[in-house]
């Protein structure tokens, strides 16, 4: 297989596929009730891409380097029969399969979901303060819910687990060293994520980002933090270990420190658009051809030019103060 790259050198390896637009939480910073209220008109079932049209973007994907699938949403537990896809996706060669979610249903789903054949399970989880989390959310569920959803997804065998926290200043500033804490020495990694401007209605502004800096002073300030060389080329979070032997936390800086240059992530949403960055205004139509009786040569041959032409760098131009226009929601896209 020859390698796939884009106009900056950079390899296909990673893709994130939105399997719904829909969740139970209204997380302020991803789907502001303001914007999604009740009676709000997801796409209906026709729109979406059924388990064998994933399954089969998926697996030319892989043709084309991918090495990792992650589902996500919305809320990825909320798209019916999800295990029927991850039994289509399991297989795929060489492929490392994650999901990630907001973790209350995973009492019910993660054993269905082991058995399936997936690997592993990323929870978001924003505080332990059951108000703050509340808030967060703008959602009944608490932290108590997130936390049983981890032990269950640590019984049915679907660790090591990632806990992601979005940390928003004047929101969950105050709950990042109480989370580190609780996840120290547990062998479950905590990845604190700088606030970031995804979609457009979110009301961004980048005084409420906390800085990956500020999250390692804070927590290192109570538990002594010390670097971690990459594992890889294109690690996404910056990686920090407790001097005590506690184990690691992330920190994903894609504000302060943009990592474009390593980026090697498509996206299909849920309505089969694939894009090149999260930050994206427009993909490419993948259903349309699907639909349209595309065999897998036509469909490898869009996905390889897409890809080839791919030149975004979001953040970086972000960095640069040079940034601009209406950006798809996080929610379509999948985080
Ligand atoms: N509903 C699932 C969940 O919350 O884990 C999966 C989808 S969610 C869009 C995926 C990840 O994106 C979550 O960890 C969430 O915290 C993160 N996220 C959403 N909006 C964000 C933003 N504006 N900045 C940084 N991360 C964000
Ligand atoms: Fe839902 Fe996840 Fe977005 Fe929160 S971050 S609104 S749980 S999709
Ligand atoms: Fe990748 Fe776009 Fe994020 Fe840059 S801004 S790291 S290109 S998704």
């Amino acid at each position: 297989m020859t390698e796939l790259r884009d106009a900056r050198g950079r390899l296909l390896r990673d893709l994130r596929v939105s399997v719904t637009d829909r969740c139970n939480m209204r997380c302020s910073y991803c789907m502001p009730r303001a914007h999604f209220p009740a009676g709000f008109k997801f796409l209906p079932r026709g729109e979406i891409l059924r388990h064998e049209e994933v399954a089969r973007v998926a697996g030319l994907l892989v043709g084309l380097g991918v090495k990792k699938i992650r589902l996500t949403g919305g809320e990825p537990l909320l798209r019916a029969d999800l295990h029927k896809l991850i039994e289509a996706l399991a297989p795929l060669p060489g492929v490392d399969l994650a999901l990630t979610t907001n973790g209350v249903l995973l009492p019910k789903h993660a054993a269905t979901l082991r058995a399936a054949g997936l690997a592993r399970v990323t929870v978001s989880l924003d505080s332990l303060d059951a108000d703050v989390f509340r808030a967060m959310t703008d959602s009944s569920f608490t932290p108590a819910d997130v936390l049983a959803g981890v032990d269950a997804a640590l019984a049915a065998g679907l660790g090591p687990i990632k806990i992601n926290c979005v940390v928003r200043r004047g929101h969950n500033d105050g709950s990042v060293v109480a989370l580190a804490r609780r996840f120290h020495g547990t062998g479950c990694v905590v990845r604190f994520i700088e606030y970031m401007d995804v979609g457009d209605t979110n009301e961004w502004r980048r005084d409420d980002v906390v800085t990956g800096r500020e999250i390692v002073e804070a927590i290192s300030r109570e538990l002594p933090l010390l670097p971690v060389a990459s594992a890889y080329d294109g690690e996404v979070a910056k990686r920090w270990r407790y001097a005590d032997g506690g184990g690691e936390i992330g920190v994903i800086t894609s504000v302060t420190q943009p990592f474009c240059g390593a980026c090697s992530r498509a996206r299909l949403s849920a309505r089969g658009i694939l894009y090149t960055c999260l930050f994206a205004s427009d993909g490419v139509d993948l259903r349309a051809p699907l639909r349209d009786g595309a065999t897998d040569d036509e469909l490898t041959a869009l996905v390889r030019e897409t890809w080839r032409a791919r030149d975004d760098r979001y953040s970086e131009l972000r960095a640069l103060g040079l940034s601009r226009g209406k950006r798809i929601e996080m929610s379509y896209i999948g985080g």
